[in-house]
C-alpha cells in the first residue's frame, strides 16, 4: 500500500488531515494505495506558497519561462513508460492508451514554448496627437484546476501549462480516484528548472474544491468533469468572483450517411465507442445511421465486431480495452443498461455477464451494443461512460441531424459520409463545439482549441490553443501621451481621437 500526499512549495508533503481514501486497481479490484484528502489548511499552506513564488516567476522573461517547459518535454519523453505504468495501474486503460493520455497533454506543452510570441501584445502608435495606446496581457495570479479521473496526465496538462507559461502559480486539484500522475507531473516540472511554489498539488474532494472556490487569492479556476459539477464549480466561483471555465460531459453522436464507407465507418465506431473502455468525454456513444438498409448493415458489421473485443488488464499488451475505473461505474453502467433493455431497446451484444478468469473482482464491462435505441430511453439521455454503444435509425439526413441538435449535450459529433455538400452543410448547422468529418474522434490539436457546447461548457474560453493563453491572462490597456501638449494648459471637454 502506498501513500499519496500533497506537493506543496516544490516537494512532495504527507497529508495531515486525518482523512484518505483509498486507491484501487481497477483491474483486480483491490486497494493499492491510498490517497490523502485536504483540509483548508493544507489548502491554504499551497496558496501561500503559490502567492509568495509568483510574483518572481511573472517578472522572468518568457524565454526562460519557455525553456523550462522545453526541458519538461524532455522529461516527458524520457519517463513516458514510467507515467505509462503509474498511469494503466490506477486508471485502468492500456499502456498504449496511457501514453496517448501523456503525449496529448506533452504537446500542450510544446504549444506553450510559444508563449513569447503568444503573449505579444497589441500596439497603436498615434491613436491620437501624440498618444499611443497599447494592450498588455499580464497574468491573473495564482489559478487552479480541478480534473477527472480519465485524462490523469493530459487534463492536469491542458490547464497547467498554459497557465504557469503566462508566468501563474498554480494549485491542482487533481480526481482523487488516479493521483500518482499529477504528483509525478510536478515532480518532473521541478527537475525542468520550474521555482518551487509554481506548480502546487492537492488532492482531495469537494472539501478541497470548495476550499479553492472561495479561497480568496485564488483568481481563475479550471474545471473538467461531469455536467452538475461543471454546473456547480462555475456559479460558485462566479459567486467568489473568480473567472471559470467549466467543461462536463457528453453524449458524442456519429452520423453514417448512406453512402459512407461502412468498413471505415464500423471500424471507427469500434475505437471511439469502446476504446478506453469508453471513458472519454469525446467517446462516440451514439451511432446514427441513415435509412433502413445502412442501419441493417453497419449492426451486421458491428455485432461480431463488438463480441470479439478483447479486454484485459493493462499488463495484457494485445487487449482492446481495460476495465471501467471504479466498482461503483460499473454498477452504474450495469444499471443503465438494464434500463435500455426494460424500456425496449434492442442488446445485440450483451457484455453484462463479462467475467475475466484470474481478475473476477476486477471492474469489467464487456462490450454492448443496443440497436432501436430512441431519444426517450434513459440509455439514450444519460452520459454512461461505459463500453455501451446505442443505435438510433433516422430515416432521413434532417432527421439524423436533429438528434444530436435536440440533445442537452454538445460536445463532440461526426457524420461519416463520401459528399461534401452534406458533410459541409452539417458542420455548419450542428450546435456542437467539435466537428469531424469522417473523423470519429475529433479531439483538436493543441494549438487549436477544445471546448463543446451546451451542457458540455460553461464559459466562454476554451482549453489550450490561443484561448489558453486569454483566460489565464488579465488585459491591460495603456494609453500614453509624451508631452508638448502637455505645455498648452488644461483641456475641459471629453477627449476624441480627432
Ligand atoms: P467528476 O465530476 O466526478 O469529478 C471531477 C472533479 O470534480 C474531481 O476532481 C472530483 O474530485 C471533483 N468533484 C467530484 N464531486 C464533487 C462535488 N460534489 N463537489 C465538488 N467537486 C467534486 O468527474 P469524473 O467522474 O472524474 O470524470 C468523468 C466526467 O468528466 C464525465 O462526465 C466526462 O464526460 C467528463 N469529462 C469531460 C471532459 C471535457 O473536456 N468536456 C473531458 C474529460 C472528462
Amino acid at each position: 500500500m502506498y501513500q499519496i500526499g500533497h506537493f506543496i512549495d516544490g516537494k512532495q508533503v504527507a497529508g495531515t488531515s486525518g482523512r484518505k481514501q483509498p486507491i484501487f486497481n481497477p483491474a483486480t479490484g483491490e486497494a493499492q494505495g491510498e490517497v490523502a484528502l485536504a483540509s483548508q489548511s493544507e489548502l491554504n499552506a499551497a496558496v501561500a506558497s503559490a502567492l509568495a513564488a509568483q510574483p518572481k516567476w511573472a517578472a522572468t522573461n518568457p524565454q526562460r519561462r519557455a525553456r523550462v517547459f522545453m526541458k519538461f518535454v524532455q522529461l516527458l519523453n524520457d519517463n513516458m513508460d514510467q507515467l505509462a505504468e503509474m498511469l494503466s495501474r490506477e486508471h485502468g486503460k492500456t499502456i498504449e492508451d496511457s501514453k496517448g493520455d501523456i503525449i496529448r497533454g506533452l504537446e500542450v506543452c510544446e504549444f506553450v514554448i510559444g508563449i513569447p510570441h503568444l503573449s505579444k501584445s497589441e500596439f497603436t502608435e498615434g491613436a491620437g496627437p501624440n498618444i499611443d495606446m497599447y494592450s498588455i496581457r499580464q497574468p491573473v495570479g495564482v489559478g487552479a484546476g480541478i480534473t477527472p479521473f480519465n485524462f490523469p496526465g493530459m487534463i492536469p496538462m491542458w490547464m497547467f501549462a498554459p497557465a504557469i507559461a503566462c508566468g501563474n502559480a498554480f494549485i491542482l486539484k487533481p480526481s482523487e480516484r488516479d493521483p500518482s500522475v499529477p504528483i509525478r507531473l510536478a515532480e518532473l516540472m521541478i527537475e525542468a528548472g520550474l521555482p518551487a511554489g509554481i506548480l502546487n498539488v492537492v488532492n482531495g474532494d469537494k472539501a478541497a474544491v470548495d476550499g479553492i472556490l472561495t479561497h480568496p487569492d485564488i483568481a481563475a479556476v479550471s474545471f473538467v468533469g461531469s455536467t452538475p459539477i461543471a454546473r456547480y464549480v462555475y456559479g460558485t466561483a462566479a459567486q467568489n468572483g473568480k473567472r471559470a471555465q467549466c467543461f462536463g460531459g457528453a453524449k458524442n453522436h456519429m452520423i453514417i450517411m448512406p453512402d459512407a464507407d461502412l468498413d471505415q465507418a464500423a471500424n471507427a465506431l469500434m475505437g471511439a465507442g469502446y476504446g478506453s473502455a469508453g471513458e472519454r468525454c469525446m467517446a462516440i456513444s451514439v451511432a446514427v445511421p441513415v435509412g433502413e438498409e445502412t442501419a441493417n448493415r453497419l449492426v451486421e458489421k458491428l455485432a461480431p465486431m463488438v463480441e470479439s473485443l478483447r479486454i484485459g488488464p493493462y499488463t495484457d499488451e494485445k487487449a482492446d480495452m481495460g476495465p471501467v475505473v471504479t466498482k461503483e461505474a460499473r454498477e452504474k453502467i450495469l444499471g443503465l443498461i438494464n434500463s435500455g433493455v426494460d424500456q425496449g431497446a434492442k442488446l445485440v451484444v450483451d457484455g453484462r455477464d463479462f467475467k475475466l478468469q484470474g481478475y473476477e473482482n476486477g471492474h469489467f464491462v464487456g462490450g454492448c451494443l443496443f440497436d432501436n435505441v430512441t431519444p426517450e430511453m434513459d440509455i439514450y439521455k444519460t452520459e454512461i461512460f461505459g463500453p455501451v454503444l446505442s443505435v438510433v435509425r433516422a430515416k432521413t439526413y434532417e432527421e439524423a441531424l436533429d438528434l444530436p441538435m435536440k440533445h442537452e449535450y454538445g460536445n463532440g459529433v461526426a457524420i461519416f459520409t463520401r459528399d461534401g455538400d452534406a458533410a459541409r452543410d452539417f458542420a455548419s448547422r450542428i450546435n456542437i463545439g467539435m466537428v469531424g468529418i469522417n473523423v470519429p474522434i475529433p479531439v483538436p490539436l493543441a494549438y487549436h482549441s477544445f471546448g463543446g457546447w451546451k451542457a458540455s461548457s460553461f464559459g466562454d474560453l476554451n482549453q489550450h490553443g490561443t484561448d489558453s493563453i486569454r483566460f489565464w491572462t488579465r488585459t491591460k490597456t495603456v494609453t500614453s501621451r509624451w508631452p508638448s501638449g502637455i505645455k498648452e494648459g488644461a483641456q475641459f471637454v471629453m477627449p476624441t481621437m480627432k
